[in-house]
């Protein structure tokens, strides 16, 4: 019964925000990045692990045809690691988390978890097992609950204030008019873009997914803010596969691996010690960022 429930309680909601606000379903189609260029294989199998290695081997892609976005992209992101990639603004590091969920499929190559080509599983299973954590989090109109209840179709109140609580956000919670019962979203509670985040960071904890996609907020932070979600993102990170899209230095210096995009291309790996060695364009990123403000977004490769 409540594997009928799910989708029934899905499609209703599907209903009451077509019936609310057409704007609000562009939103979140946007949101789930709902695309019909991408279908399931004949024979597409369900991919059913809590262990998940990464690979993107030479892959090449773009959005159209007469422009390659990526270039023979490779990297690894080995069960339970943290992988960052860096690099300019249009660099292609947004595209990679796009490839990995599979909004659309690679022109050359191939990306795989535990060698499985992403191309032969099912669409369901695939984005059941990653969780994101995006740059802007689009809210429902609808309860602070709701927000991170979706996290986990049929999740309990219990496991709900769980992943509040991991996101700390569960004592801001409290302290609202309505609780976990206050509206959110355009027509509610404007929440701050560390709050919106929280929520995101509550609903990837009770989702619970082996694979982890934080897209760095452009927009900065307050410092305060900033180093709080970092610390909750470590701990969610921790035994889970974690590609970051990084948009600050500061912010991933103890990845196992920072790979640094120029034009769609791979043009520096390692971690943070052996880039700043290296002499590279890392460290010349690294250097910039100390002398200006560090929650500033990173400045172009070129300019350095
Ligand atoms: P930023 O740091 O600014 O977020 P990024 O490195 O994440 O940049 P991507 O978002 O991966 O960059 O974009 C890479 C290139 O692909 C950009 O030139 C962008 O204009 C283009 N692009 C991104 N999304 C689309 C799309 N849906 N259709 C066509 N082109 C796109």
């Amino acid at each position: 019964l409540l594997q009928l429930y799910a989708p029934l309680n899905f499609l209703g909601f599907v209903y009451r925000e077509i019936k609310h606000s057409l704007a609000d379903m562009e939103k979140m189609f946007t949101l789930l990045g709902q695309n019909t260029e991408v279908q399931d294989s004949p024979g597409a199998k369900a991919l059913a692990t809590s262990e998940a290695a990464l690979h993107f081997d030479q892959v090449d892609f773009g959005y159209d045809r007469n422009r390659q976005i990526l270039h023979g992209v490779s990297l690894a992101v080995p069960a339970g690691h943290t992988v960052a990639v860096v690099g300019t603004s249009g660099a292609g590091k947004s595209t990679l988390s796009r490839l990995l969920y599979r909004f659309y499929d690679v022109w050359e190559g191939r990306v795989s978890i535990n060698g499985q080509d992403l191309r032969d599983l099912t669409q369901a299973s695939l984005r059941a097992h990653i969780g994101i954590v995006p740059q802007d989090t689009v809210l429902f109109n609808d309860t602070i609950y709701y927000n991170i209840a979706y996290g986990k179709p049929g999740a309990s109140r219990e496991e709900v204030i769980e992943a509040a609580k991991a996101a700390h956000i569960y004592d801001f919670i409290q302290k609202l008019p309505d609780g976990f019962d206050t509206m959110v979203g355009e027509r509610g509670l404007k929440l701050s873009g560390g709050e919106k985040q929280r929520v995101a960071i509550a609903r990837t904890v009770l989702k619970n997914p082996p694979i982890l996609i934080f897209d760095e907020a452009t927009s900065a932070l307050d410092s305060k803010t900033e180093k709080a979600i970092q610390a909750e993102l470590k701990a969610i990170s921790a035994n889970r596969t974690t590609l970051i899209i990084a948009h600050r230095l500061s912010t991933i210096a103890d990845a196992d691996e920072i790979v640094v995009l120029d034009g769609g291309r791979v043009i520096e790996r390692g971690d943070h010690r052996s880039l700043l060695e290296a002499d590279g364009a890392y460290a010349r990123l690294w250097a910039l960022q100390q002398h200006d403000d560090e929650s500033q977004p990173l400045p172009l490769l070129s300019a350095g």
